[in-house]
């Protein structure tokens, strides 16, 4: 077999990609090994734990791809409310920008069957052969399947998440700094009107998210340190753990799902690049999700290999792969360390005086139109 283009890896961002490129009138293929579920009957039930605060220049790309969810699986958050340990607090509001929303919350396996729809509607082949091998040459580079076949392209995109195999068979290392947490995610359904408000609180070094959704509900993330002091939980325990770390701001909380436990690490590949390999998404770079920027940075990559690639013949050439990666390095790496940043800022215990400067700097930014601003904007991807 031979294409173009061979995207390994079919989650937000791989399946995002192959749909923008496909577009272009790229000859695409997708190597899955488990394709997401389209029917949206069987979605329609509950609410997916799984959420992303998605910024205004990535809802943009989603739309142009025809994969942005109806209004009604979507919650507009017009103000973001963060709170430090002591007594700080700054409120970034849509209206100061101004702009109609700050982000907008949408739900995993919602985008992800969109996209998966568009993949079928634009006939992009899909694999589902698990891969074996990969071999890079200066011309094309090779993926071996267990059925014996080999897929041969200009160029293979490794969108394969964060323990990206093709990141390994290209023999990209990767720094791996674990923050000795997990991302704790749950749905409830909350007693008072949210607003379209999200809440964030950091406290001992935790830092607990209130993620609106529509009609009276909430995703939250709770970054933690112990994650079984939640997961153990019976619904109604957790509801209440839950509702008092959230000072009660939305009244008392009723549990709608499960609570699940993620790994938080911060991954920083050596390149991105390989002959012939491009990584892309959570494979090139993880993050703390205390911004809610893990995918939004997928998407900016797609973003950018989408206006890249629009005057490029070939899209698999050495100077293209590595014109992209340093187009991309910047914004990736200002997200990564401003995250890590203010994640060690509240996480420090061992200064005397950091509570203080802390909450001072939270209350010094919301007196600061001009710096509060610029921090939006930068957010939103704006
Ligand atoms: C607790 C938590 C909360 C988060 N909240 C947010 C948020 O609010 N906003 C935000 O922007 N981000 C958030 N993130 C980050 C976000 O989840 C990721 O950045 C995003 O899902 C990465 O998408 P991806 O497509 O790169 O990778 P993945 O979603 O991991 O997809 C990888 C795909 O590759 C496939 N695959 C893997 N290996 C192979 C293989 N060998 N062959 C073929 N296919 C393969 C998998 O089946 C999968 O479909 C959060 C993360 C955590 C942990």
């Amino acid at each position: 077999m031979e294409h173009e283009i061979l995207i390994i890896g079919g989650g937000l961002v791989g399946a995002a990609a192959a749909v923008a490129l496909k577009r272009q009138g790229r000859d695409v293929a997708l190597l899955e090994i488990r394709p997401a579920e389209t029917d949206l009957h069987r979605l329609e039930t509950g609410w997916d734990a799984r959420i992303f605060a998605i910024s205004p220049a990535n809802q943009a790309l989603l739309q142009s791809l025809d994969v942005w969810p109806s209004e009604s699986r979507i919650q507009p958050v017009s103000v973001m409310d963060v709170r430090g340990d002591n007594g700080g607090r700054i409120e970034f509001k849509a209206a100061d920008i101004p702009a109609p929303r700050l982000i907008a919350i949408a739900e995993n396996r919602w985008l992800l069957a969109a996209l998966w729809r568009q993949i079928r509607a634009l006939d992009i082949p899909v694999i589902t052969q698990k891969a074996v091998g990969l071999e890079t040459g200066i011309q094309t580079a090779s993926v071996h399947l267990e059925n014996g076949d080999t897929v041969q392209a200009k160029l293979i995109i490794g969108a394969d998440g964060a323990n990206s195999w093709v990141r390994a068979q290209a023999g990209i290392k990767v720094r791996e700094n674990p923050y000795g947490q997990h991302g704790v995610v749950a749905n409830f359904t909350t007693e008072k009107d949210h607003g379209g408000t999200a809440f964030q609180w950091f406290k001992n070094g935790e830092v607990l998210a209130y993620l609106p959704l529509p009609d009276r509900k909430i995703s939250i993330v709770w970054s933690t340190s112990t994650p079984e002091k939640l997961t153990s939980l019976t619904p109604e325990d957790l509801a209440a753990a839950v509702t008092a770390a959230g000072e009660g701001v939305l009244g008392k909380l009723s549990s709608l799902s499960p609570a699940f436990a993620f790994d938080l690490v911060l991954r920083r590949p050596e390149t991105t690049f390989a002959p012939r390999v491009l990584l892309i998404g959570d494979a090139a770079h993880t993050i703390h999700p205390l911004a809610g920027q893990g995918v939004n940075l997928g998407f900016g990559d797609v973003i950018e290999l989408q206006k890249m690639a629009r005057n490029t013949a070939d899209i698999g050439a050495y100077q293209f792969l590595k014109r992209f990666a340093q187009n991309r390095l910047e914004p990736v790496r200002t997200m990564q360390y401003g995250c890590d940043a203010l994640f060690r800022l509240f996480a420090d215990e061992t200064l005397p005086a950091l509570p203080w400067l802390r909450n001072t700097g939270l209350d010094w930014v919301n007196a600061t139109p001009f710096v509060k601003n610029r921090l939006i904007k930068h957010a939103m991807g704006l």
